[in-house]
């Protein structure tokens, strides 16, 4: 990078927050994401608030550099690896929490993680819903940015659903407010569909392709004391997927529904059920591990009755096996983080969602396709809102192997097309779901040509928009 335009970082920072030294490059090269090559930027700028980053993006934007927003670098698929010779704009400093506990909701910097508005919104007996199972790094605005998902998302959706409105710099250096607070005078956020179309909603799963989410305004909700955790089995995934049914359509509170085929389970419970105490047991074909969370005992009471029915109903048997429901419930921040990394794979996620009446199709397109390729991998997931799946299969290898990566790499690619042509969604736009995805052009297009009249230049995480691969370059 120029030192022209490192001094103009510098002038808009201060030295402390500027970076070209090649050890902190190194940590910006990489993320949670195990199985993406490092890419080192030419600098890292940390800056303090949303008029700094305004002045670094319009910086960016002069010289044409490409820009990658980073968080908490929790991301699974790659997304905030930056671009050779580009810019990381590290968000972790605009660390504000504002509640408006009249308006029900609370406005959060985009350096504020999960846990740490947990333990902020506790004090008010309140919480977010939602505990993406990297809560303890993952930023909210991140989380906004892939539109993730989480424990709690089985009642209460994707992120998106709980978002009241935005304040995003864009490309241009332009900082707007989306939501009711577009309105100066409004005392807060208290609506998100406000001023004509869903402006927000551009910004959500976006990878930052549009501009740099500075502040996330977001519902609050009552924290629930009454919880009941519970396990329920059934002969075919048609029978589970029929239960999961009838509970959401009863509109029981399921803060928590997962589906484990038995050798899913069987390897979940290898990695963590000792830990959770969940006792051996003959496990029947398929099982629901499930949480009912509520607010009041009446109702979890209710609930409770309402699960069993429904059970019953489907032809299932309700287990009584209380410890793997609980033991994930109760490990929700950090559940999935050690479950990915207690042995010593590396592995590619495949985040997708199936409706969820359909769960059982990507199961069947995934243990046909792990044998073909002679591979190791199982999925996980969960029940994510009205009628949808939150699935992520893994395919692992040793990252010592070249050969078993270079296999793992292929059936990570032929599975997103396979599962494509099931109907299935990709949760986000991640780079590896662009050549699985066929006959959506004039989807595409559309979305393309917003990138372009939003983004002319195309210095925001340029390849996240299929089809504008270009790299800017700097000039
Ligand atoms: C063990 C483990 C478990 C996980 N479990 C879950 C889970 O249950 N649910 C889930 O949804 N995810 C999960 N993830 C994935 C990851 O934690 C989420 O994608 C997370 O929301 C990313 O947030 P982050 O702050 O780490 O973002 P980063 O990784 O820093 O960035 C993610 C993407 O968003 C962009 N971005 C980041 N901040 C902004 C911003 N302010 N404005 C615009 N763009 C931005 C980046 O450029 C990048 O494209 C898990 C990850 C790990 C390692």
């Amino acid at each position: 990078m120029k030192k022209e335009v490192v001094q103009k970082l510098v002038a808009i920072v201060g030295e402390e927050f500027v970076s070209t030294k090649k050890d902190v490059l190194l940590t910006y090269s990489v993320s949670a994401s195990t199985s993406y090559e490092p890419v080192l930027p030419a600098a890292v700028v940390r800056p303090a608030d949303a008029h700094q980053v305004s002045q670094v993006i319009k910086i960016a934007n002069k010289h044409r550099i490409p820009v990658t927003p980073r968080a908490g670098g929790s991301s699974l698929q790659g997304e905030v690896i930056p671009k050779k010779g580009g810019l990381v704009v590290d968000l972790l400093r605009l660390d504000d929490i504002h509640i408006y506990e009249d308006l029900r909701s609370v406005k959060v910097g985009a350096g504020i993680n999960f846990g740490r508005l947990d333990k902020f919104l506790n004090k008010y007996d309140l919480w977010l819903p939602i505990y993406p199972g990297s809560s303890l790094s993952a930023t909210i605005a991140g989380n906004v940015a892939v539109n993730g998902a989480g424990f709690g998302s089985s009642r209460f959706g994707c992120i998106a659903e709980l978002v009241l409105g935005l304040e995003v710099v864009l490309p241009n250096g332009e900082i707007i407010q989306t939501g009711s607070e577009a309105n100066p005078n409004a005392p807060g956020p208290f609506l998100r569909y406000a001023f004509g179309p869903d402006l927000t909603g551009l910004f959500i799963g976006s990878l930052g392709a549009f501009g740099i989410i500075t502040k996330v305004s977001l519902k609050t909700f009552k924290r629930m004391h009454y919880f009941d955790y519970n396990t329920y089995g059934f002969q075919s995934a048609q029978d589970a997927e029929r239960f999961v049914f009838e509970v959401k359509q009863d509109d029981l509170s399921t803060v928590w529904i997962a589906i484990y085929e038995g050798r899913i389970l069987d390897f979940f419970l290898e990695m963590v059920g000792e830990e959770y105490g969940v006792p051996k047991h003959e496990w029947p074909p398929v099982t629901i591990s499930m949480v009912i969370g509520r607010v009041r005992e009446n109702q979890l009471e209710n609930d409770v009755i309402a699960a069993r029915e429904a059970c019953e109903r489907v032809g299932g048997q309700v287990i009584g096996i209380r410890e793997l429901p609980r033991g994930e419930w109760n490990d929700r921040m950090r559940e999935l983080a050690r479950s990915s990394y207690v042995h010593g794979w590396h592995w590619r996620i495949l985040y997708h969602h199936q409706p969820q009446s359909q769960w059982h199709r990507t199961i069947e397109e995934m243990w046909p396709l792990f044998d073909e390729y002679g591979i190791a991998g199982h999925t996980a997931g969960f029940q994510s809102g009205h009628g949808s799946y939150n699935y992520y299969p893994q395919i692992f290898y040793d990252p010592q192997d070249k050969d078993e990566e270079i296999k793992a790499r292929a059936a990570h690619k032929e599975l997103s097309k396979r599962l494509f042509k099931t109907g299935a969604v990709p949760f986000k736009l991640a780079p590896y779901w662009v050549d699985g995805i066929t006959e959506m052009q004039t989807y595409l297009e559309f979305l393309r040509d917003i990138k372009e009249a939003v983004d002319p230049n195309n210095i925001m995480n340029p390849g996240v928009i299929p089809g504008i691969e270009h790299v800017s370059e700097e000039q």
